[in-house]
């Protein structure tokens, strides 16, 4: 008996040793999640002159090992590992970083040693690479996307507490499923309702439905889910997606001309959002040209300019009789994001339509 539990206890203390240094080899606890912060530029990684310096300062300047290094509270939270994926604003994102971003975030969330992603972006295009990601990727780990409207060198700069909460929420199984996180200013938003509504205040990010929770002090509190297919449900797949069609956006105003939307068929464009005033609205002397762009293979999508915009299927244009789609509650930029991964994928305009209920 006596030998049996010296026995026992020899094996517990060896097993001991073996996990503390397979812990100091690999650096990560068995029990904590592993969080991969993909870095990308923007506001979060800027740097200023001065700390007074809140709105004048360059975006994309520290590195994401330092961003990290900074918070030294994450390592509480998760084991944290970084990668620099890209080191720029975000208005400066095209449809080649999305596609790389994408790519690599698919890929860590196949490695079951990754239990979410985070990923540091610049504000302005924040919500189209999230929107982006809630499309393509078909994982249920968390994905969280966030950012900050003043640099870290600014006087109560909110990048650290966005980033700790991003990793919270990463962290967290309960986060799993919910499709792609906005996480900014305490709240926890869905990518496809979110966006940016004003360029200086800190709350700039409003979802259109409401956030789906809040994070506080590294809890998620939770209070509803989208009911929109997202990742896992989504029928579009970064691993299928070999490119995305060229879309583009033309801005529709009082006098506005057809200049812009012939240019950009001529550029090749297969289909153009119509940011329309109101209800997609397309003026009387605009009909016959959308019409005709329509006629020739591009695909006239009709949105609104309206924050909170909700176009409606043949309410102000007859668009089954003339072969259009209405983009619905997505705004042109989220719009633009469906269009240039559904044509990619061989959707039609009917496909397109239901994908833009669906979505
Ligand atoms: N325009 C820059 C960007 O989108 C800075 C804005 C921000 O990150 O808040 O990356």
């Amino acid at each position: 008996m006596l030998r049996a539990s010296r026995c026992g206890k020899y094996l517990a203390v060896l097993a001991l040793a073996l996990a503390s240094s397979l812990f100091a080899i690999t650096g990560f606890a068995a029990d904590r999640a592993h969080v991969v912060v993909l870095a990308t530029g923007g506001t979060i990684a800027g740097a200023g002159a001065d700390a007074a310096n809140s709105a004048t300062y360059q975006a994309a300047k520290v590195p994401v090992d330092k961003l990290i290094a900074g918070i030294p509270e994450l390592a509480k939270v998760a084991d944290v590992t970084g990668e620099q994926v890209f080191q720029i604003a975000s208005e400066s994102f095209t449809n080649d970083n999305l596609m790389i971003l994408g790519r690599r975030v698919s890929a860590l969330l196949k490695d079951p040693k990754v239990d979410g992603v985070v990923i540091t972006h610049g504000t302005d295009t924040l919500e189209e690479t999230a929107f982006f990601l809630n499309l393509v990727i078909h994982s249920d780990k968390p994905i969280v996307v966030v950012g900050s409207m003043r640099p870290g060198t600014a006087i109560s700069a909110d990048g650290a507490l966005n980033l700790l909460d991003a990793v919270s929420v990463a962290a967290n199984p309960e986060s799993r499923g919910r499709g792609v996180l906005v996480v900014m200013n305490d709240q926890i938003d869905a990518a496809r309702d979110v966006t940016k509504t004003i360029n200086i205040k800190t709350n700039a990010f409003v979802s259109q439905w409401g956030a789906l929770g809040m994070i506080v002090e590294g809890k998620s509190y939770w209070f509803r889910k989208v009911d929109k297919k997202h990742t896992i449900n989504s029928e579009f797949d970064i691993d299928r997606l070999k490119e995305l069609a060229p879309v583009e956006i033309a801005y529709a105003y009082g006098n506005v001309g057809k200049e812009a939307y012939s240019a950009f068929a001529a550029a090749g464009a297969k289909a153009i959002i119509h940011a329309g005033t109101g209800n997609g609205s397309v003026a009387n002397r605009m009909v016959p040209v959308l019409r005709d762009l329509q006629d020739h293979g591009v695909q006239i999508i009709r949105s609104a300019r309206v924050w909170g915009g909700f176009v409606l299927r043949n309410a102000e244009q007859p668009d089954d009789q003339y072969g259009w789609v209405v983009a619905h509650d997505l705004n042109p930029q989220k719009a633009k994001i469906l269009a240039s991964v559904a044509i990619a994928s061989g959707m039609d305009a009917k496909a397109l339509q239901k994908a833009y209920w669906e979505y």
